[in-house]
């Protein structure tokens, strides 16, 4: 794209549409007491721009919806898993690929085939069902990801990258016969969406081959990882995102994907390797829990959206506008003086809750109270990544969480700028009365992931 102008347009229009009903202050703090200042207990026809989430949220194109049509819905031998299998493959050319309906399906099958009480798991960071799914199996999950990445305040330009001296020390530490496989998160989910680097995907396969470790690519957001890495990584400015991609992969036996994400469809997932042995197992415990392995849990039609999700998803036109849109929403609340995570990752912006309200103490969640404040003002849905979901312990203790963020999630094709300006101006609001914030606390609790379902009131 050749063009002497610098607004990067949406590279779409729209033909479909779906109203937002809007809604007044008023209304809105009825509406958030109503749901116990929970944004999960909201009902989203009451938020006006909803940020809650970047996953199963994209808008399907014209030829998605076309492809939905062509559904085959046959039990076995569909031509519409024909079609998936050779979008996939074109991308991720592993020989045994394994259709699931979504991210922790994928996750849960290859966990209970490889995954032992004694073994360890190394990943950059495990996201939490990744996490959830190694856990259940009495095996440890532990993220290796370098300094930089928990630094909220360095720019590294691949913050996702694995600690390659830590996983060297890793594998010393704990043996080879404890470790079943090692995996890379791209892009690393937590803080925002944070690439890893090709040379880093290297070196993690270089220690890898030479412990004889499998190594697996938690590929949720592949696509945007291969952006990143075209504008940032030396040697990689002329090379097409797809050789990117296939480079990417090339250095995995296999990979998990959540179809949610950079499918661009609203369900769907799958396992892919090249570990026949594994895949045997996998594809029959498929067959256990989801389904035959020619649909693995989704309909014919669902296979033929991620098919042409996959098409659509590395046009250089989308990725540019996809990551530009993101840095542009925090780009702008940045310069309001809002302290964020950075730099911007690909899929969500971070409020630093914590910096944004000093005045309230980590413990009366300054990030629930952010969320339901930007809710209150402008009918934003973000979502609290702190104390609220992190610090209670399974022992019934509470501490402060690491940080307390709120992270906005981008929802891909689906909002327009005049949204995010929007979203800039109603955070900019809310920085500027920040004092008259106040602390939160749990009047209701689950023992566990207590933030989807308990209740709040102010202190
Ligand atoms: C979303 C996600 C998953 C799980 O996928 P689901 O489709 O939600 O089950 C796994 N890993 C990462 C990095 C994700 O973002």
């Amino acid at each position: 794209m050749n063009t002497p102008f610098k607004t990067i347009i949406e590279p779409f229009r729209i033909k479909s549409v779906e109203p937002i009903r809007m809604t007044t202050r008023e209304e809105r703090e009825q509406l958030i007491r109503d749901a116990w200042h929970n944004l999960f207990t909201l009902h989203s026809d009451d938020v006006l721009v909803d940020l809650l989430t970047d996953s199963g949220t994209a808008s399907m194109s014209a030829r998605q919806w076309g492809a939905i049509m062509e559904g085959d819905e046959s039990y076995a031998g569909s031509p519409s898993f024909y079609r998936f299998k050779s979008a996939v493959e074109r991308l991720m050319p592993f020989k045994y690929l394994i259709p699931t309906h979504q991210g922790r399906a994928a996750e849960s099958i290859l966990f209970t085939v490889v995954a032992k009480p004694h073994h360890v798991i190394p990943n950059n960071t495990h996201f939490d069902t990744t996490r959830a799914n190694v856990e259940s199996q009495g095996a440890t999950a532990v993220d290796l990801v370098i300094q930089e990445g928990r630094d909220p305040t360095s720019e590294h330009p691949f913050k996702g990258n694995m600690d390659i001296a830590k996983l060297e020390r890793f594998i010393d530490e704990h043996g080879v016969d404890n470790i079943p496989l090692c995996m890379l998160t791209v892009t690393n989910n937590s803080g925002g969406g944070q690439p890893v680097s090709m040379e880093n995907i290297r070196a993690t396969r270089e220690v890898c081959d030479r412990h004889g470790i499998p190594l697996f690519i938690d590929a949720c957001r592949f696509a945007e990882n291969a952006w990143f890495i075209k504008q940032r990584e030396e040697g990689y400015a002329e090379t097409p995102v797809i050789d990117i991609i296939r480079e990417m992969f090339s250095h995995a036996d296999g990979c998990t994907m959540s179809a949610k994400k950079d499918g661009l469809t609203n369900i769907g997932g799958w396992l892919a390797m090249n570990i026949e042995d594994w895949a045997v197992d996998c594809r029959n415990r498929l067959i256990l829990t989801e389904g035959f392995s020619t649909y693995g849990g989704l309909s014919g039609r669902d296979l033929e959206a991620i098919a042409v999700g996959l098409e659509e998803v590395v046009e250089e036109d989308y990725l540019r506008y996809r990551i530009a849109s993101t840095e542009y929403v925090a780009r702008h609340i940045e310069a309001v003086g809002v302290p964020i995570m950075k730099p911007a990752g690909g899929h969500a912006v971070y409020i630093d809750a914590r910096r944004f309200l000093p005045h309230i103490p980590p413990l009366q969640y300054p990030g629930q109270s952010l969320a339901v404040e930007l809710y209150k003002a402008g009918g934003i849905r973000g979502c609290e990544i702190g104390t609220a979901m992190f610090g209670l312990h399974p022992d019934g203790s509470e501490q402060p969480a690491h940080m307390d963020l709120v992270r906005l999630a981008i929802p891909r094709r689906m909002y327009t700028q005049a949204h995010m300006d929007y979203v800039v101006e109603v955070v900019a609001h809310v920085f500027e009365n920040r004092e008259k914030l106040r602390g939160m606390k749990f009047v209701r609790q689950p023992r566990a992931l207590r933030h989807f379902t308990g209740r709040f009131d102010y202190v």
